[in-house]
């Protein structure tokens, strides 16, 4: 049975398998999708329709398929230890993520940003208004208040947190646009990682998130 509860939003699905998002959010979706079934079948149904479409229209020219660009590079590099359950320790999965990191998320450099919050930004070649990079909220840590200018995709690889939509485990996706305002706490006993593509800088709504933003950077 799935433990994952929150997914991309179908828009967001349908654009992964037309080869539309950029490529930190296709990371994103692409790992998401290695840890959610029904995702990826979702995903196969979209290609599917959009493989129909395709023969009803003239041809042109096609941007870059972004999976499998991105199921070629993983192929090339090492796994990313990630536990199946946040419990109990199971085999290494291999995502998408993997070809993005020079080794485990347990070998991941992090740059303190904030008390309890670190992050790691990840080079994503060719990427274009996306920005990737995993953050870390130490246990108890809550994150400035703030909405996006843009669309923000952030999927759990370790640990939980918890906002105004509710828990968030890992391989649970949250999907948000920009006029959605939360404010994640890490909650449990380890700190939460997470991998975030942001379309655009965050707008903070505390002055406290303000100040801090040029040194976050995000
Ligand atoms: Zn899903």
């Amino acid at each position: 049975m799935s433990t994952v509860h929150h997914h991309p939003t179908d828009e967001t699905l349908g654009s992964f398998a037309a080869g539309r998002l950029d490529e930190a959010r296709a990371v994103v979706i692409a790992t998401h999708a290695a840890l959610c079934a029904d995702c990826a079948r979702a995903i196969s149904d979209f290609e599917a329709i959009g493989g129909q479409c395709l023969e009803e229209v003239e041809p042109v020219a096609m941007a870059d398929d972004a999976l499998e660009k991105i199921l070629a590079r993983a192929g090339n590099a090492a796994s990313v230890v990630l536990r199946q359950t946040p419990d109990a320790p199971g085999p290494e999965v291999k995502l998408p993520l993997s070809a993005y990191l020079k080794g485990s998320i347990d070998d991941v450099e992090w740059k303190r940003v904030a008390p309890g919050l670190s992050q790691s930004v990840i080079e994503a070649q060719g990427y274009r208004q996306g920005v990737l990079r995993l953050l870390k909220i130490d246990p108890g840590t809550e994150m400035p208040k703030h909405s996006h200018k843009g669309n923000e995709l952030t999927l759990i690889l370790r640990g939980a947190y918890e906002d105004e939509i509710g828990d968030f485990g890992v391989g649970d996706l949250a999907d948000l646009d920009g006029e959605y305002t939360h404010t994640p706490k890490a909650i449990g006993d380890e700190p939460c990682i997470c991998l975030i593509a942001t379309e655009a800088p965050l707008k903070f709504k505390t002055l406290v998130g303000r100040i801090a933003q040029p040194f976050i950077g995000l």
